[in-house]
């Protein structure tokens, strides 16, 4: 073998770095941009493109001034292109790349915190056209739950489950990485990526002590080929063989979820990719619902999926634009949109303007129906605060079920529910399939101690195959309203 024949040998081995995780690029490149900058970027596969930034269009609510929804305005090798910012936007095709925007600089003017490590006005994400958003084969979904079993706050989503959104706050936690709501000692957190790990059980690897955030118990952080660092947070309990130093890979079971640590009280797990890839230099934050929602798919295969978040926040009488659009068929195309109101009212079409009346926590269903038949649900959350007299405190509740994936007609499933800012009544569930509600009390959860305290469990059997819409409900002491739903499937065996 001569010199040149070694050398290409050498480039075709996979290049493993001293950790021994095995170096990989990233399919995209990131550009943070200014308002009114124009910037020629070149893709991972070599091609180059003008990228310019326009405009960037914000919604915030009157509550909290805090930021609901971004547009960005960029042109693209001269066409101009709109689209949304973050909070369970994808990367969406543009001429001869697809791309997207997973954060604006107007974020910092009231966050808790710069998560995002951003010193220019926009974050741009640039991926060839026709490439996967994570190169395939290296990046799986981080727990073994049916998409959207649970509530969920996605990327620069304000945080609003516990007590609610504080409106005594205005300062915003807009969350950083993507919370997973689901059953507390009992839903499956697995790695996401092959890795090293280090960071688990409050002890961390020699070497690795600047990582970006908590040492906890409850938090295990892996290292990546990218060189990208994977937090996972609030587990309940952590494998024994993930310690520090351990390699794991993807797929390989972590432990399981929880709500130790600062979960403020949701059974949830909390998943972030930090990088230093920013113009900064700074730690920030990678967006990961694009590479969750493609992992999901290409996995799980649904056909359909239905989109109706982020939640909403909104005084009585005041318009809340429920839009379910986000909503995609894998394959064919969506020709309806239902949605079914808390108040048993119905529409149709993507996008809905609804107002409320009580103070309370909705949960409005969505239907999405594509081409083929094919069904998906999901639900909004609103929380309606009253003005007129100022009432800071509505019930806001955490539902979730066990298992959700592969449910058989009699399996048993386990119902947990947990209801914040409220002693009064209790919880009554309707597992949507005739059968009489089934009443249950959760504790409600001391602010002290919140990881303290046990959701309340049921158990029920689906008879029959079928799509199941659950509902919860339990009312305060004002006679307010904490209605949720979820959805439950069960297939034929
Ligand atoms: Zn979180």
């Amino acid at each position: 073998m001569n010199n040149v024949s070694i050398l290409l040998v050498m480039l075709m081995l996979p290049v493993f770095s001293c950790t021994g995780v095995k170096n990989q690029l990233p399919a995209r490149v990131v550009a943070d941009l200014d308002l009114g900058e124009s910037r020629e970027i070149t893709l991972s596969n070599g091609e180059k493109v003008k990228l310019a930034l326009l405009d960037i269009m914000e919604v915030r609510d009157s509550l909290r001034n805090a930021i609901r929804e971004v547009h960005v305005q960029v042109s693209i090798d001269g066409e101009v292109y709109t689209l949304g910012s973050g909070n369970y936007n994808l990367p969406v095709e543009a001429g001869n790349i697809q791309l997207d925007c997973p954060v604006v600089k107007s974020y910092l003017s009231n966050s808790t915190g710069d998560h995002w490590g951003l010193i220019h006005d926009a974050r741009f994400r640039l991926w060839p056209a026709g490439s996967s958003w994570m190169e395939p084969g290296t990046f799986a979904y981080p727990l073994k739950q049916q998409w959207f079993a649970g509530m969920s706050q996605s990327g620069n989503e304000p945080t609003y489950v516990d007590w609610g959104e504080n409106l005594d706050n205005n300062k915003i936690y807009y969350h950083a990485g993507h919370d997973f709501g689901g059953a507390e000692g009992m839903d499956e957190i697995l790695s996401a990526t092959d890795g090293l790990v280090i960071s688990a059980l409050a002890e961390t690897l020699e070497g690795y002590e600047d990582l970006p955030g908590d040492i906890r118990p409850d938090v295990i952080w892996i290292l990546t080929g990218q060189g990208w660092y994977i937090r996972y947070s609030h587990l309940d309990s952590v494998d024994p063989s993930v310690k520090p130093g351990s390699r794991v890979t993807m797929g390989q079971r972590l432990g399981v979820l929880g709500k130790q640590g600062y979960s403020g009280g949701w059974a949830h797990l909390h998943f972030e990719i930090k990088n230093r890839e920013t113009a900064s230099g700074k730690w920030g934050t990678e967006d990961a619902y694009a590479y969750l929602w493609e992992a999901y798919m290409n996995q799980y295969k649904p056909k359909v999926v239905a989109v109706a978040r982020p939640h909403h926040l909104a005084w009585t009488g005041q318009q809340v634009l429920l839009d379910g659009s986000k909503s995609k068929s894998q394959g064919s195309v969506i020709k309806r949109y239902e949605w079914i109101f808390t108040d048993g009212s119905v529409a149709e079409g993507p996008v809905q303007k609804r107002s409320y009346t009580r103070p309370g926590e909705y949960s409005e269903i969505l239907k999405v129906t594509d081409s083929e038949g094919h069904i998906a649900y999901d639900f909004a959350v609103v929380q309606v605060y009253d003005r007129n007299p100022l009432h800071h405190a509505i019930p806001v509740m955490q539902p979730a079920f066990h298992p959700t994936l592969d449910i058989g007609p009699g399996d048993p499933v386990t119902f947990l529910v947990r209801t914040f800012n409220t002693d009064t009544g209790n919880e009554v569930w309707d597992f949507g399939d005739g059968s009489p509600t089934v009443p249950v009390k959760s504790a409600s959860p001391d602010k002290q101690n919140y990881t303290g305290g046990k959701f309340a469990e049921t158990v029920h059997i689906y008879a029959e195959p079928g799509i199941y819409i659950v509902r919860v409900e339990r009312a305060d002491e004002n006679g307010y309203r904490a209605v949720a739903h979820l959805h439950v499937t069960v297939t034929a065996r």
